[in-house]
């Protein structure tokens, strides 16, 4: 099976590298923007199966990202987890409440991350082991 693709949307590259490690090892394909603007145009072009959408960016934010996709009925089906550094209990909560499927606080959990995406594409295969 073609693995299905991931959008990674963050500005950081060596975040943005270990998501692509991560997820490729796990059998993902990936796509990658550095910035929302790029994202949202290759979220449009390629309707991928999930987008790790990272909050602080620069130019436009993640939040902001998110309501274009939600408002686009051709991306508003698709998953959208924000990662982030935003530790605070009452920015999490912002966070969920703008409606992100689900929450990624950096640091980075490998282990997290491949259960977020498992759990959020609903797949019964095995979980990619820790690199
Ligand atoms: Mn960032």
């Amino acid at each position: 099976m073609a693995g299905e693709a991931i959008l990674i949307v963050e500005d950081n590259e060596r975040n943005r590298k270990l998501l692509r490690d991560v997820l490729a090892y796990g059998g993902y394909r990936t796509l990658e923007a550095e910035r929302a603007e790029h994202g949202l145009e290759i979220a449009r072009r390629e309707r991928p199966a999930l987008v790790l959408m990272d909050i602080q960016l620069p130019g436009m934010d993640g939040l902001t990202a998110l309501r274009q996709l939600r408002a686009d009925p051709a991306t508003r089906p698709i998953p959208v987890v924000a990662v982030t550094a935003s530790a605070m209990p009452q920015q999490r909560e912002e966070i969920l409440a703008a409606g992100f499927d689900a929450y990624l606080p950096k640091p980075i959990s490998i282990q997290v991350l491949a259960e977020t995406v498992r759990r959020l594409l609903g797949e019964r295969r095995r979980p990619p082991e820790t690199p």
